[in-house]
């Protein structure tokens, strides 16, 4: 027999965790099924995100950001420096978040801490979420009131809404007959962290160099997580290096930026390319996170997209809760699509043609990304415009992400808040 819920939320990446809790605040019964965190024979996520200050915000609504903070690190300001080699050098550029009213960007948060606190939260039992490990769905099918999924263990249950968070190659948007279109870049990302000798002072370095960023974001104390983009034999190659030869390799890049550099953790590398849904949701799934969209890691943008998918989809629910309609219906699955599109679609835009623009050959694509950043250096309320947008759209914020933002959305699904601000 099966068993019913309101919202079925399939994979517990920081995604679909982020959703199942966002659910779980409307006053939905919501199953999270997923492999339990660090199921035996997984890699440890050893990247870390930059969050910004909405997903802090809605870290914090969901009660679990005082779970988070002690291994996040806040970051006060982004430098770029030209490291292409192009005839013209554009200008060191610093964005700093006091300029646009704001004590911090964001936090960087180690995945492994995310998920592990988001995980804390969703087994409170005041959370409104049930927990079922599975090795993974096995069958998602859609039905006319209902979508019913089975996992690889034979369990049964039944939902009118599925979240698919399932990453990349999501089963749920094949089961909800979603198509998608996917490129990918001559590049790869090594992603690892590294202790230090000289204080980051809480800035985030994006050096920008002919294959891609290499980028530093600041840990707790003398440390730094940093994700290097090079064409993919490259960063193989450097990857492989033994640690003394790749911290050497890393203190070239950095130019004596953060002194003598000491441990590096492991490293690994991810592949450069892109993915979007032609839609967000239909036929009972909604996407969150990587299956609807991927992103390069250039700008942070990926999970704080993602972090967005799931305070919108909490409020299309507490909308449709509030008016008595069908949260997995046609309805609702337009309006969650229509939410998210603009969004999505201009941060993938804006980060490939800022990627492109640092791979391309072609010198007058080299001005225009040098003039860019002379504008962005001289001009002050493009300047301000240019961070705001990078952080978060400044149209239609979902609750989740303003401040009070439970009380905001049990005020718009009509019922007492599960959760208070941490
Ligand atoms: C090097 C690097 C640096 C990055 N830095 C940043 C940053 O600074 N800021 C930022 O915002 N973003 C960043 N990102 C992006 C961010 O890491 C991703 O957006 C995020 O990890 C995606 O999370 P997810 O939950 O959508 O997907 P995933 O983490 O892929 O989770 C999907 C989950 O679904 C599970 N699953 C799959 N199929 C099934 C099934 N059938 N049944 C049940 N479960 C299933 C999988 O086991 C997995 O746990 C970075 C990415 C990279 C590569």
């Amino acid at each position: 027999m099966s068993r019913r819920f309101t919202a079925a939320v399939v994979g517990g990446g920081p995604a679909g965790l982020a959703a199942a809790l966002a659910l779980g605040a409307t006053g939905a019964h919501v199953v999270l099924a997923a492999p339990p965190h660090r199921a035996a024979g997984q890699a440890p996520d050893n990247r870390t995100a930059a969050l910004f200050a909405g997903s802090i915000e809605f870290l914090k609504n969901l009660g679990v950001w005082d779970l988070i903070a002690p291994h996040s690190a806040p970051i006060t300001a982004i430098r770029i420096i030209d490291d292409t080699g192009a005839l013209l050098r554009a200008p060191e550029v610093t964005f700093t978040a006091a300029e646009i009213g704001l004590d911090v960007f964001g936090w960087n948060v180690p995945n492994n801490a995310l998920v592990a606190g988001l995980t804390a939260g969703a087994s409170k039992p005041d959370s409104g979420v049930t927990l079922q490990s599975t090795r993974g769905i096995a069958q998602v099918e859609i039905g006319s009131d209902a979508a019913t999924l089975t996992s690889q263990e034979g369990d049964r249950f039944e939902a009118q809404l599925v979240a698919g968070a399932d990453g990349r190659n999501s089963l749920c948007r094949t089961a909800a007959g979603i198509a998608t279109r996917t490129w990918s870049y001559p590049q790869a990302a090594i992603a690892t962290s590294f202790r230090h000798s000289r204080p980051h002072g809480s800035v985030s370095t994006e050096f920008h160099r002919p294959a891609g960023p290499f980028t530093t974001v600041p840990l707790p104390d003398l440390s730094s997580s940093l994700v290097w983009v090079e064409r993919p034999e490259e960063a193989q190659r450097l990857a492989a290096l033994d640690e003394a030869a790749f911290r050497t390799a890393v203190e070239i890049r950095l130019q004596g930026l953060l002194g003598a550099l000491g441990e590096i953790a492991p490293r690994a590398v991810f592949p450069l390319s892109g993915l979007t849904a032609e839609r967000f949701g239909g036929n009972r799934v909604a996407l969150v996170g990587e299956a609807g969209h991927v992103i390069p890691p250039i700008g942070a943008q990926g999970l704080n997209l993602g972090i967005r998918d799931a305070a919108a989809l909490a409020d299309c629910m507490a909308e449709a809760l509030a008016a008595g309609r069908d949260p997995g219906g046609s309805a609702a699955l337009d309006a969650y699509s229509a939410r998210r599109r603009s969004d999505v679609t201009s941060r993938i835009t804006t980060i490939d043609v800022l990627n492109r623009s640092l791979i391309s050959d072609f010198v007058p694509v080299h001005l225009a990304r040098g003039m860019g950043l002379v504008a962005l250096r001289t001009f002050g309320p493009l300047r301000r415009l240019a961070i705001r947008e990078g952080l978060q759209p400044s149209q239609s914020l979902p609750s989740l992400l303003k401040p009070d933002g439970a009380a905001l959305l049990a005020e718009r699904s009509q019922r007492p808040p599960r959760h208070s601000a941490a």
